[in-house]
């Protein structure tokens, strides 16, 4: 075990040679890709309905992968509950956050502490989540619904930072959110990435998702087209014609 508490072994999670179905229909073509734990921060990007949520689901143990295999930290996920996964370092914020509408700010980061290791820590996890979001700590009391969109976000961003995830994967924290509230996640993103924190970014945000990224994946219509560092695919032809 290394000092945080976590099983030893690096590698952080591999996607290799992915195919998903659902029931019939194949959405996810041989898909690899790789989210190590010294990059700060990855971002996978694509239109809507290109697999991104999809993949992320798989990688968090919620949907079964037909052909290929995820391994997390060194382990294949295969016979690994999600729970199994969050234990593990890898925690997943739905794009709908699914927070406890009618608890406060307080209980949902509660609840986000339930990994055991995560339970010893919380009071200080706490601490350090209320220094990220200070409007945390100023609505501590609030239910979680009578906070404002871009409150909610950093709300499941603080509820999942709760589990001490090694690798944090946010689908698409934007959605919904005024433009300056956006700019306002991305610098959450950055900043978890230099505390140490890998992000794993789904975004159709591709400009900001590139910018943040060392490395970075295209998707569309359920395979890869395209990836390197965020710089080199913003440079691209491919990401300047369909996307900027
Ligand atoms: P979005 O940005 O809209 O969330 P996405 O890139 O995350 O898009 P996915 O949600 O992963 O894309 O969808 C990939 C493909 O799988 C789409 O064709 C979608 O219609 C299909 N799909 C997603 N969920 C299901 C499901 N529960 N049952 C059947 N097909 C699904």
């Amino acid at each position: 075990m290394s000092s945080d508490g976590h099983a030893d072994g690096d590698g952080g999670i591999a996607v290799e040679n992915v195919d998903i179905y659902y029931d019939d229909i194949q959405a996810i073509w041989d898909v690899s890709l790789e989210v190590r734990e010294s990059d700060n921060v990855v971002s996978l990007v694509g239109p809507n309905g290109a697999g991104k949520t999809t993949i992320l689901k798989a990688m968090s143990g919620l949907l079964d992968v037909r052909d290929g295999r995820i391994t997390v930290f060194g382990d294949d996920i295969e016979s690994f509950a999600p729970s199994d996964i969050v234990e593990k370092g890898f925690i997943h914020i739905p794009e709908d956050r699914e927070l406890f509408p009618h608890m406060t700010v307080r209980e949902n980061l509660e609840m986000g502490a339930y990994p055991k290791q995560a339970r010893e820590v919380r009071h200080e996890t706490m601490r350090e989540v209320f220094e990220l979001f200070p409007i945390l700590e100023e609505k501590e009391q609030e239910e979680a619904t009578n906070l404002s969109g871009g409150q909610q976000q950093m709300l499941a961003i603080g509820r999942g930072l709760m589990s001490k995830p090694r690798i944090l994967a946010l689908d698409e924290p934007s959605t919904g959110l005024a433009p300056q509230i956006t700019e306002d996640v991305f610098e959450v993103v950055e900043d978890l990435g230099e505390r140490g924190i890998t992000v794993f970014l789904i975004e159709q945000h591709v400009h900001h998702a590139l910018h943040l990224a060392d490395r970075a994946y295209v998707i569309e219509q359920g395979s890869i087209v395209a990836e390197g560092t965020g710089e080199e695919l913003l440079e691209s032809d491919h990401i300047q014609d369909a996307y900027l």
